[in-house]
């Protein structure tokens, strides 16, 4: 059985995502027409996923579907904007209807959980990869940025940390108890923090979402903020999952693991209880692990002494 491009758009994204008032035009013509939010500005990003640089060949496609929209939604989250439209590249070797059917449910319930709708896009063949294109919406002038904290400002994390890169590497059931499945979901299926992103707002000073791991993404904020920053990695949040594992070492994997899409933010100490009714109200955890400093850099503590950690050292430890 052959398929044309129109063929496979027909059948698995025409109707995929949710459906929303302001699309005036979706998937069908030369392009897509939309609404925007008077009072608003558009919030844009766009995000690829590659195969054999960002997962391995046989990858689950639900999983795939899930994430090329994640770390997307992760994104517009981390600037408190409110998800609305996507698009969709797809660069395919052939055409696999279980495979499509599974990446489409994949991108397709977690659309629909953030209302976003899926506007366009393009099919062609060739290797494996997915792009994404993604827009929301901020109220002007409201948006969070990585700049713009102030020596003094507080820096608190969502989540736990660590879970998503102890699930890359796939602890089998042996290795991992009954945490194995857990962790590969942390991995494969990210929570997007599109709620907390927009509760943030008028709270954050500074935020960003943490795609590369805190040991990579801390300096960013505190670099665009134009101050340095100090950790403490014992207060780092570390799941019951990832101590039971790492033990001892649970904190280098939450600090240089990456690919946890939890929220990084900053915040001026007086706002600490506002932080913690969003965290309650939210069910989101918040755990504050540093502060903004005038001295360049980030430095890292434990237990009250300064320490000297460094990305390959991790790696080399890494499974
Ligand atoms: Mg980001």
């Amino acid at each position: 059985m052959s398929y044309d491009e129109q063929t496979v758009i027909d059948r698995y994204f025409r109707h995929l995502g949710a459906v929303r008032t302001d699309v005036v035009l979706g998937i069908g013509d030369d392009a897509a027409l939309l609404r925007a939010l008077p009072g608003c500005e558009l919030v844009q990003t766009s995000d690829a996923l590659v195969e054999q640089v960002h997962f391995l060949p046989g990858s689950p496609p639900r999983s795939l579907g899930h994430r090329a929209l994640a770390i997307n939604l992760s994104d517009l989250a981390a600037m408190g904007a409110s998800p609305a439209w996507a698009m969709l590249s797809l660069t395919l070797p052939q055409i696999d209807e279980s495979w499509l059917g599974e990446f489409a449910a994949g991108f397709g319930v977690l659309a629909r959980t953030w209302q976003v709708a899926l506007v366009g896009g393009n099919l062609s063949r060739g290797p494996l990869s997915v792009t994404v294109q993604l827009t929301g919406q901020v109220p002007a002038g409201t948006a969070l940025r990585r700049g713009g904290a102030q020596v003094g400002d507080e820096l608190w994390v969502s989540g736990t940390l660590g879970d998503a890169s102890l699930g890359r590497a796939a602890p089998s059931a042996a290795e991992a108890g009954g945490h194995a499945d857990w962790l590969r979901t942390r991995y494969e299926y990210p929570t997007p923090r599109i709620a907390l992103g927009e509760a943030l707002r008028g709270i954050a000073s500074a935020c960003i979402d943490l795609s590369d791991g805190l040991l990579a993404d801390a300096p960013r904020i505190a670099a665009a903020s134009g101050c340095g920053a100090w950790l403490d990695v014992e207060q780092l949040p570390i799941s019951a999952a990832l101590r039971a594992l790492s033990g001892e070492s649970a904190w280098e994997r939450a600090l240089a693991g990456g690919e946890d899409y939890e929220l990084f933010l900053a915040a001026p100490p007086a706002r600490a209880a506002a932080l913690e009714g969003v965290a309650a109200r939210l069910s989101v955890p918040l755990t504050r692990c540093g502060q903004l400093r005038a001295a360049p850099g980030v430095e890292l503590r434990r237990g009250g002494a300064v320490i000297q950690f460094s990305q390959s050292r991790f790696d080399h430890f890494a499974p």
